[in-house]
């Protein structure tokens, strides 16, 4: 049986110490307590992390308070911009290092974990470069005034990540608030939460100051819900299920804050009779295995107009029986899911599937270790709208392949789930193209090709189930600043 765990150095950036990250210090946690962290691949205990409580919390808010008032406060946005950049240097200077520790953590195979690695220097480097570019303006008004509006930082910004894409999430999220001068407390999700320490450990290695960067370790329950409801929090973003999404925008309206929500989808990718289809298939497939399917934009609905619906089913076919599942080291097409029980939840929707025409399914390596959390993409054919499978969010390597006549019955399956992140059409008919990118309820639109979530530059984020408010490009800015009015009468 394989070890999964020998390339984990816990002394790299203090990962290893269960510890929180306040004050550009390393400190225990109050209560002393500790979570298990598991390697997904082998089921083995990595390390403990912190199990930061509502008292952790309480002094990490404290530090961002006080950094605003101190030296990160009075940095000027070309500082911070710079500070930034160094940040991205190091980041990538540190690429291996970051990459295994994901994989190790999150259970992704290698390249893909280097992929965000790569993503997460470029937020540093985009947010550092746009840190000096938001700006307010002057607003003609009644003789004898000056106006102008001054764009200003919340004050303190809380951001609550799920595991999926740690470092990812961390630069789209802390990224945009630090550039806005914002200072943060970053809770990062109980199963996978390393990247976020040895971020913090970087950040300061490159000089932020004490307070714009606090790190605290734990469960949701605790240390997420005592973050949520924290009076000195100005706003919060939150990746993560509809469930608890639903929890935080209640929690944040007990201090009337603003929510940043994004909580994932069943985001469809519509294949037209005239669409070139050996361009489309790598999209089609990879979008819906990318991160073991774990992925808040993955595509989990292909609508395929029935000219081409046979001839898309087979190559899709094809492509999932070579599939192959092993440990994240081993970076092969998938890894583990994240954990036991995420694979209970993705193999009680492969069971309530039994009805279905299963296409293909991908192949799990014959020595994965017994305590991996392990299940083979699965690829369901002729799936009708309305089946539980092609409505709620597996968060697994699982694909439906439905059938449609024509537009109009493509745009009305492909707006009937409760949610909306991404979609895409895949034709070359051009006018086709406009309408369905303006009928398609989706906070992201893909023209021949699928972006899953797309690059650092693209706004991002959803309508209904999925979420509110925009995260990445520079839209991301205006949700980690607010806007202030300033009316002179001079006369
Ligand atoms: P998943 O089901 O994919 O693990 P969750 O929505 O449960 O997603 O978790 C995403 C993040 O939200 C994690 O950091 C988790 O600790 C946190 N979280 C979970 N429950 C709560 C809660 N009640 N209040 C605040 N944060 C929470």
């Amino acid at each position: 049986m394989k070890k999964s765990n020998s390339n984990f150095d816990p002394n790299w950036c203090s990962v290893g110490r269960a510890q929180c990250f306040i004050g550009n210090e390393w400190v225990a946690p109050i209560s002393g307590a500790t979570i298990e962290l598991k390697n997904p691949s082998s089921g083995e205990v990595i390390c403990n992390i912190a199990r930061g409580g509502a008292d952790d919390i309480d002094r990490a808010v404290d530090s961002a308070n006080a950094a605003l008032a101190r030296e990160w406060g009075r940095l000027t946005a070309p500082e911070r911009g710079r500070m930034m950049f160094r940040l991205g240097q190091l980041v990538l200077e540190n690429t291996e290092q970051l990459a295994r520790l994901e994989a190790i953590d999150v259970g992704k195979p290698l390249t893909q974990a280097r992929a965000d690695v790569l993503a997460l220097a470029r937020y540093m480097e985009f947010y550092g470069g746009a840190a000096d570019k938001m700006h307010g303006t002057t607003i003609p008004y009644l003789d004898g005034y000056t106006v102008y509006t001054l764009r200003e930082p919340h004050g303190v910004t809380g951001h609550i990540i799920p595991w999926n894409y740690p470092m990812q999430i961390i630069g789209r999220s802390v990224g945009a608030a630090l550039a806005m001068g914002n200072a943060t407390v970053l809770k990062p999700a109980e199963e996978a939460c390393l990247t976020a320490l040895a971020f913090a450990d970087l950040a300061k290695q490159v000089g932020f100051p004490a307070g714009a960067l606090n790190v605290v370790p734990g469960l949701g329950a605790e240390a997420g819900a005592a973050l949520s409801v924290h009076p000195s929090v100005r706003h919060i973003s939150f990746t993560g299920s509809v469930g608890v999404g639903k929890l935080i925008q209640s929690a944040a309206a007990q201090n009337v804050v603003p929510v940043t929500l994004e909580l994932g989808g069943k985001s469809p990718q519509l294949v037209f009779d005239d669409a070139d289809i050996a361009a489309a298939l790598p999209f089609l497939v990879d979008a819906g295995i990318q991160n073991a399917g774990q992925t808040c934009s993955a595509s989990s609905r292909i609508l395929v107009q029935r000219g081409v619906y046979d001839e898309v089913l087979e190559k899709m076919a094809q492509r999932y029986s070579q599939l192959r599942v092993a440990p994240a080291m081993d970076d092969l097409d998938l890894g583990p899911l994240i954990s036991a029980r995420q694979k209970e939840i993705v193999e009680s929707y492969l069971a309530k599937g039994a009805d279905l025409e299963t296409a293909a399914q991908g192949k799990i390596e014959d020595d994965v270790p017994i305590g991996g959390s392990y299940v083979k993409p699965t690829l369901f054919a002729s799936v009708s709208p309305g089946h539980v499978l092609a409505q709620e969010e597996i968060f697994g390597p699982v694909q439906v392949v439905i059938p449609f006549s024509d537009e109009d019955e493509a745009l009305a399956i492909a707006n009937g789930t409760k949610y909306g992140l991404v979609a895409s059409v895949w034709s070359a008919n051009g006018a086709r193209q406009m309408r369905l990118a303006k009928k398609l309820q989706s906070g992201q639109i893909f023209v021949n090709n699928y972006g899953a979530g797309g690059g650092v530059e693209l706004p991002f984020g959803g309508t209904g189930l999925s979420g509110h408010g925009r995260e990445k490009g520079f839209e991301a800015l205006y949700g980690f600043s607010t806007l202030k009015t300033v009316a002179t009468l001079h006369g």
